[in-house]
């Protein structure tokens, strides 16, 4: 089922929590909403779902308008962060739960729990209580339980936020794989960019209430519409006015066309990956993303001075906030 969002604002007392926002979420697509805290995410969310009304603006679920759809007749299914799960009903229960209550023929229910319980690796611990599964275990059971009602759209808030790095890690390629499996179309919600650069199809970056850009995670990374978008996906640092990834630093012990001198602060050794922290001739700081390898080569070492010059940069129009401009120094 494919979403789109026409012009949505809504607003609380006088706090504008979304402000004419359009979206378009295509059919069977996996996409993150990301964005900071307070940007207006869970309302988004909210409002595709039926929980939220919009002041103004529209919500089309496969070209209809659903405005005046009650939640439960728009076939989504809804996770959250915090998933509260019944705790005096086992596993199997509490993913049968929303099939019961629709009164779904017994031995029809049996084959989709158990189907489901497969589906999310939780076969065999059907007979468990909440209390007595992982962190990790107990997402995986909200999507099972989300799943049952086979939903049309799955939408899925901050699912993995409370749980520690390496549980998500394994999480996201399992929700990877699931929603190859399934391919229902799933909305996504994390603060975190780098978990959405790793599953998602496409990102929606919200902030403060409005669209700061929409396009597949290679787009945003590569061609951000402003600073905002460019320094949320990944690293940021700027050689004068252009804004460059800290990777494209080219840092050499010579001076090259269009180099700029720069003195070494600071050398940060993270294994493979070394942060070189940069002083500028105008004073401004600069950090650059270097190889072991060619901190090596150049023998860096503290107050030297080098030159520097990005092999890739980005210069923003200030008038036309919204257009980027690619420029290749190298
Ligand atoms: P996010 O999920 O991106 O962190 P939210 O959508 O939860 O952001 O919130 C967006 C803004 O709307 C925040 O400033 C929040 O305080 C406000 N807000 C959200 N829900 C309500 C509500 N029910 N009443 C009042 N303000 C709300
Ligand atoms: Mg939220």
């Amino acid at each position: 089922m494919s979403i789109a969002l026409r012009g949505v604002t809504k607003r609380f007392d006088r706090h504008v929590a979304l402000k004419d926002v359009s979206v378009d979420i295509e059919s069977g697509s996996l996409t993150a909403l990301v964005g900071p805290s307070g940007g207006g995410k869970s309302t988004l969310l909210r409002v595709i779902a039926g929980l939220e009304r919009p002041d103004s603006g529209d919500v089309l679920i496969d070209g209809q308008t659903a405005v005046d759809v009650p939640v439960q007749d728009r076939g989504i299914g809804f996770v959250f962060q915090h998933y509260a799960a019944f705790k005096h009903m086992t596993v199997w229960e509490n993913v049968a739960f929303g099939l019961r209550v629709r009164k779904m023929r017994r031995d029809a229910i049996r084959e989709r729990v158990d189907h489901l319980l497969h589906l999310v690796q939780l076969e065999g611990l059907g007979g468990r209580y909440p209390s007595q599964l992982s962190g990790g275990q107990r997402q995986r059971m909200a999507l099972a339980r989300a799943l049952a009602i086979k939903p049309e759209v799955l939408l899925l808030d901050e699912p993995f936020g409370a749980l520690d790095a390496a549980v998500r890690a394994e999480l996201r390629a399992w929700l990877r794989a699931l929603h190859r499996d399934v391919h229902v179309t799933t909305i996504f919600v994390t603060h975190d960019q780098g978990e959405a650069m790793e599953i998602a199809d496409r990102i929606v970056l919200i902030n403060r209430g409005h669209v700061e850009q929409t396009g597949t995670p290679r787009e945003l990374y590569e061609r951000p519409a402003n600073p905002f978008v460019m320094s949320f996906i990944g690293p940021i640092t700027q050689l004068g006015d252009a804004f460059v990834r800290p990777h494209d630093i080219d840092v050499r012990n010579i001076p090259a066309e269009s180099s700029l001198e720069a003195m070494v602060q600071r050398i940060v050794h993270l294994g493979f990956e070394v942060r070189v922290d940069l002083m500028l001739a105008d004073g401004r700081g600069a950090w650059a993303q270097m190889t072991r390898d060619e901190v090596d080569q150049l023998e860096l070492r503290l107050g030297q001075i080098v030159y520097v010059r990005s092999s890739r940069e980005t210069r923003f129009h200030s008038d036309l906030p919204s257009h980027a401009v690619l420029g290749n120094a190298g």
